[in-house]
This record gives structure tokens, sequence and C-alpha cells, in this order.
């Protein structure tokens, strides 16, 4: 667990801050050489359209696994990568990988599935993104059409004129720019009317609850409204049951991805069992 620092750069001292210390220590030391030992690897979540029913593409989701620490979740170890500049050889060989795996796939297939990746606020500093997928993109011929990338609004809230033109220089690219985990953050709205985004993505939290809270409901047919008021498509995350999956449908979502609809998966779980096409329509009745 890693401690925000108070308003004023104070840290309160708590009795488990020894522990959570020596685990931040040890996660980074591990973390250095991850990349060297081969640790990291990608999987792949399947999203789904709702217009054609078909696959649309995949998240990319980042995994890690060490042979100290065991396997430790994104949201342990990311933000560590974050802060000590780790991220910047990890997020490259995530852009390079994924679009290695893209290009494979719908070589293989003869589809255009689209590859989702997620960026962190670190990568954008200097426009130093713009460098890496230009570059990934030169070596790899993988299609930048098909590339999105997910942001979330803590990038944002810094919201200087390079953000904006890094923004720019990627959506010029034909890259599309997703909006992550909209919805959770402070000013999701005004972010949307001054950046370039294509896609929302409706967070889990607002989805999780849907069958028991009226007022999730109304929130995901508002921001529905809203979305398409603003030419932008919509993901909703977390759809984990056939209610989900029902109600968002009907509420004019464009596209679906949840562990209802498939988990998470290796590249070559991906392949085997995910891409034969399995059919979406019998699994959302409405
Ligand atoms: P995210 O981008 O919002 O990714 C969605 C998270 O929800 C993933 O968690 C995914 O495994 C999980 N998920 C998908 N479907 C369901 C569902 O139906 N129910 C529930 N409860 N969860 C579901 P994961 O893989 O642990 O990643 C957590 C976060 O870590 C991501 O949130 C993203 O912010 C970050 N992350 C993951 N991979 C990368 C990466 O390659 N680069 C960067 N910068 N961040 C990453
Ligand atoms: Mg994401
Ligand atoms: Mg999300
Ligand atoms: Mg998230």
């Amino acid at each position: 667990q890693v401690k925000d620092e108070g308003r004023n750069g104070y840290c309160f001292y708590t009795p488990d801050m020894n522990s959570d210390m020596s685990d931040r220590i040890e996660i980074e030391h591990q973390l250095r050489g991850a990349l060297e030992r081969n640790e990291l690897s990608l999987n792949y979540q399947p999203i789904y359209c709702l217009h054609n029913k078909k696959l649309m593409g995949v998240e990319v989701l980042l995994r890690w696994n060490n042979g100290v620490l065991g396997s430790i979740p994104p949201d342990k170890f990311i933000p560590i990568a974050e802060q000590t500049g780790l991220i910047i050889p990890i997020g490259e060989w995530i852009i390079r990988q994924a679009c290695l795996q893209g290009l494979a796939w719908n070589k293989d297939c003869g589809e255009n599935y689209r590859i989702a990746l997620n960026v962190s606020p670190r990568q954008f500093r200097n426009g130093h993104i713009v460098q890496v997928l230009l570059r990934v993109l030169d070596e790899t011929g993988f299609d930048p059409s098909l590339l999105v990338i997910e942001i979330t609004e803590g990038l944002l809230i810094r919201n200087d004129k390079n953000t904006a033109q890094t923004l720019s220089r990627i959506k010029a690219m034909g890259i599309t720019l997703s909006m992550d985990d909209f919805g959770t953050g402070y000013s999701s709205l005004s972010y949307l009317k001054q950046f370039p985004f294509d896609i929302i993505k409706i967070d889990q939290s607002f989805v999780r609850e849907l069958a028991d809270d009226p007022g999730d409901q109304q929130l995901v047919t508002a921001a529905v409204a809203m979305a398409k008021g603003l030419g932008l498509k919509v993901i909703a995350e977390g759809v984990e049951t056939d209610f989900q999956a029902s109600y968002l449908t009907s509420a004019g979502c464009d596209a679906l991805q949840g562990y209802f609809l498939g988990y998470p998966v290796t590249a070559e779980e991906f392949m085997a069992k995910v891409i034969p096409p399995k059919e979406f329509k019998a699994l959302v009745t409405i």
C-alpha cells in the first residue's frame, strides 16, 4: 500500500508504515530486474461490440510474476514503476509486445482487432510517449487506426498545455483516445470538452451494483446520453452478470468488457479460446 503525502507534504506515521515501506522497497528492488529476467507478461481481455455482437478487440493488461514476491497485481506495482521511472522502459516493452501480438492475430485471422493499451502519466512527460509510439509503429508496421490509448484522469489533472499537445499529436497519428475509469474523477466532464477523446469507458464502480442501485442506472443512462451528444463511443467495463450486460446494452453502450464476456488471459489462451468465434449473441439476452 502506497501512502499519499498530505496536502503540505507531511506524511503521518501509522503503525504499518514500516512494513509498507519495506514492501515498497522490495517491490522496487525486484521490479528493477523484472524486464531482464522475463518476469513481465501481458494478458488480453476481450471487448465485444454490441452493434455486430462480435469481438472488437482487446485490452492489454500487464502481469508480473516475481521469483521472490510471487504474482503482484498491477495496482500494487504500477504506481511504483511510475514513481521510479521504471514505467518508461516497461511501457515501451508493453507497447511493442502488444503491437506485435495484434499484428500476428490480425494476420492469422484476417480481422482488424483493436489493441487498447493503458498508459501512465509519467510516459507522457515531455511528450515521450509520442516518440515511443512513432518508433514502435514504424518498427512493427502495426496500423495506428487499430491502436487505442487508455488514459485515466490522473494524467489530465495537471492540465498543462503539454498534455493537450501530446494528446493531439497522438490523435493526429490516427490513434484512438479513450478515457478510462470514466466518472471516478473530479472533472471528467470538463476534460471531455478540453481533450480530443473518442471513447469513454464507464468505470466498473457504476456497473457493480447496477441491479440494485437505481442511482447507478440513472448515471449510466446519463453518461451514455452525454457521450452520444458529444459524438463519443461508450464501453462499459467490469460487466460480470447477465443483468448488467442486458441493462448496458439497452442503455445504448457500444461495447462491453468484463468477466461475463471473458477474463483477461494469456496470448496463447486468447488465440485458443477467445478468437474462435464464441457466439456472443447467445450470451446476451435482451
Ligand atoms: P483498468 O485499465 O481500468 O483495467 C481494468 C481492470 O479491471 C483490470 O484489472 C481487469 O483485470 C479488471 N477487470 C476486468 N473485467 C472485470 C470484471 O468483470 N470484474 C472485475 N472486478 N474486474 C474486472 P488489473 O489487470 O488488475 O489492472 C488494474 C489497473 O492497473 C488497470 O485498470 C490499469 O489502470 C492498470 N494497468 C494494468 N495494466 C497496465 C499497463 O500495461 N500499463 C499501465 N500504465 N497500467 C496498467
Ligand atoms: Mg484500462
Ligand atoms: Mg478502467
Ligand atoms: Mg482502473
